[in-house]
């Protein structure tokens, strides 16, 4: 007897899955994982058929209107995990299992585009022999067979890319496929290339960079087997690939991997569950990993395996650090006032031996505040708390909502004062390096020059080539680039990332140095001198920056992981945030009251509730953004299962929630402004 019910995850805002009834001409064709439309209101929507359902009590159910024939059920096993992924982030399932299609309906003929291929077609290319350590690793994880998490711990330029690239063959082998995901950001060409040689006609890629059509081809191309892997940013994880035999997550540590809205999922951690549900391995790479995934790998859960050394004794950089308070007398008069005298020579000894240099800043624009002189008048933005940035001397813009205006010299509040740039951004140290080295060729890698991945591309060509001399950029520049004639980095202030009210800043701090120092002198040969970073700052005594210097990832975990602690905050508290926002200030008020009361009584209740602290709710850090009033309450637990419980029965009935307000929630939230 094929089910008269079934469970539906109805793509809605909707918690819970719904129930519908099988009407008697499709009900032995449903099945689990199939694709259908149902009727919802007066609208049709898309849903999944999670499985057999009960005759509801009192109600009437609504019958399943079509079966969308167009995808096959959804592999039992990705139903699964995307069900825990609803459950675990508190999202709507339905808006979870809508992610695991691709954009577009299959293209009935190919049309021929323009564009090149997505996936360069390339001839095979050997792989290297390994080294020792890489040797050593690929053999403990392929001694593992079966679900086993695993943190790759090496160096920058110790081959852990090669070492992925070795166990891939070793999976395609077995007949089964791969998931490699990376940070949009490193999803470059060099990286793809990298794979499609090793890999000619295996590879699949998905990333924000393709058009709808180009990711919905390439998604096809997985589902139906035809490339066997799948290298992707972390919204690839939903893609319904089948008979995963690895999944390696490169760069485990960067944020990136977190989405902050919508579904706020972390993709890291997905992927570990993901390959739990599919019992395969999955590795987690970095030269700097999260201290979560540390404390996981020290305490066992997770096998711990190291490269230390850099492939074929390429040496690490070298770290010069300038106290910038010492170095003012003893600087030539021309050099700008974030210019030190020892970085701008290693500037100039650098670009007369013809390599390249990077400068890193992470701020872009000319200046991040106007002020006028006279009155103290500074610019903001009308719809966010935050002060505007000027940019090219003539736009003021707002970084948040992107608000933006002209910009005049007279202070528009005294009218009498003239207003002044403040602050530094990489427009502004572009501009003189232009001035300094009038000859040489100056580029920025920052969100207003680089907006496309082809703009991407063209600098990275560029750099390859050495078309450049100095390269000037934010954070996009700290990640997987690899240039062979990048001999020196420049942190113009390393400060910027230590005063940011987040317990995590101090980590955030240490990676972004070691990654961008990690850039310089990649390709140097035993006897060549080796790459130089010069780290700029006010606090040449702050711990992050003391043990980047040293290459010291060891001691600064540990001591990291000590405060953590005593503190309870992750790994060892899981947080939950709240967010509550809306436009009207007396509405959030209420809700705040409301939602606190909530708490309060639920803490009340059961003894694993009252060891769950609440904190807040309070104003956010951005307390005003795009017009939206923002306040949020953490709660912090050790047990990650009663705070799942416990945020379930405190959104559990919406009708409390005043109009006007939005409430949504963010579980192990990695940014709390
Ligand atoms: P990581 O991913 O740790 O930064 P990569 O895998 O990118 O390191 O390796 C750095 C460089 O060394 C690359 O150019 C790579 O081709 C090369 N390489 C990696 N392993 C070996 C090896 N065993 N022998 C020679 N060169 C290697
Ligand atoms: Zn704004």
């Amino acid at each position: 007897m094929p089910n008269a019910f079934w469970q539906v995850a109805v793509e809605a805002p909707i918690r819970e899955p719904l129930t519908y009834s099988a009407p008697a001409e499709l009900a032995p064709a449903l099945a689990a994982g199939l694709r259908v439309d149902v009727p919802l209101g007066k609208r049709k929507v898309k849903g999944v058929l999670l499985g057999p359902g009960e005759k509801p009590e009192g109600f009437e159910t609504k019958p399943i209107a079509a079966i969308d024939d167009e995808y096959a059920a959804l592999p039992p096993k990705h139903l699964e995990w995307m069900n825990w992924v609803s459950q675990y982030y508190i999202h709507p399932i339905g808006q979870v299992t809508t992610l695991a299609y691709p954009p577009l309906k299959r293209a009935e003929k190919e049309r021929k585009s323009k564009r090149p291929p997505v996936v360069p077609a390339f001839v095979d290319h050997a792989p290297h022999t390994l080294t020792e350590e890489q040797e050593k690793v690929v053999a403990d994880i392929l001694g593992k067979p079966g679900f086993q998490p695993h943190l790759l711990f090496g160096v920058t330029g110790s081959g852990k890319t090669e070492v992925y690239l070795q166990l891939f063959e070793k999976v395609l082998a077995a007949g089964k496929t791969g998931l490699f995901l990376v940070p949009e950001i490193s999803l470059t060409p060099q990286m793809v290339h990298r794979f499609s040689a090793r890999f000619p006609d295996q590879i699949a890629v998905l990333h924000s960079g393709l058009t709808d059509r180009e990711r919905t081809n390439q998604w096809w191309d997985i589902v139906e087997g035809r490339k066997k892997i799948l290298l992707g940013a972390r919204s690839a994880l939903f893609c319904p690939i089948r008979n995963l035999g690895m999944i390696v997550v490169d760069e485990e540590h960067e944020p990136s991997f977190k989405q902050d809205e919508k579904l706020k999922y972390h993709g890291r951690d997905s992927a570990v569950m993901l390959a739990k549900i599919s019992d395969c391995p999955v590795i987690l790479g970095s030269a700097t990993p999260s201290l979560e995934t540390w404390a996981h790998a020290r305490s066992g859960r997770y096998t711990l395996h190291r490269l230390t050394k850099r492939v074929q004794n390429r040496s690490l950089p070298e770290i010069q650090v300038v106290d910038l308070r010492e170095d003012e007398e003893k600087r030539e008069e021309k050099l700008p006032s974030w210019l030190s005298q020892a970085l701008y020579e290693k500037l100039v000894s650098t670009y007369e031996a013809g390599k390249q240099s990077a400068l890193f800043l992470n701020r872009r624009g000319l200046a991040p505040i106007v002020l006028c002189e006279s009155c103290g008048f500074v610019h903001e933005c009308p719809n966010c708390d935050i002060s505007l940035t000027l940019h090219h001397h003539s736009h003021l813009i707002c970084h948040y909502c992107d608000y933006h205006e002209n910009y005049k010299e007279s202070c528009p509040s005294c009218k009498e004062g003239e207003m002044k740039p403040v602050g530094l951004g990489t427009e502004q140290v572009e501009s003189d390096i232009a001035r300094l080295f009038p000859e040489a060729r100056v580029a920025r890698a920052d969100r207003d020059e680089i907006q496309t991945r082809t703009d991407l591309e063209d600098l990275i060509t560029q750099m390859e080539s050495g078309e450049i001399d100095f390269l000037v950029g934010t954070q996009m520049i700290a990640k997987g680039l690899d240039f062979p004639k990048l001999q020196t980095v420049g942190l113009v202030l390393a400060d910027i990332g230590f005063n940011i009210p987040d317990f995590r800043s101090p980590e955030r701090s240490f990676q972004l140095m070691t990654q961008v120092s990690g850039r310089a002198g990649r390709h140097v040969k035993p006897g060549e001198s080796p790459g130089q970073v010069v780290i700029q700052t006010y606090n040449p005594d702050h711990p992050s920056l003391v043990a980047a210097c040293k290459h010291d990832y060891e001691n600064f975990a540990a001591q990291e992981l000590a405060i953590r602690e005593e503190l309870l905050y992750p790994p060892f508290g899981r947080l939950a945030g709240l967010r509550i926002q809306g436009p009207q200030l007396d509405r959030l008020n209420e809700a705040c009251s409301l939602v606190a009361g909530r708490a309060a009584s639920l803490v009340s209740l059961h003894e694993n509730y009252a060891a769950i602290e609440v904190l807040g709710p309070s104003e956010a850090p951005l307390a005003r953004l795009r017009n939206q009033y923002r306040f949020q309450m953490l709660l912090k637990a050790k047990d990650p299962r009663w705070l799942n419980k416990f945020c379930y029965q405190l959104l559990s009935d919406e009708s409390w929630i005043p109009a006007g307000v939005k409430i949504s929630i963010d579980v192990d939230p990695l940014h709390l402004l």
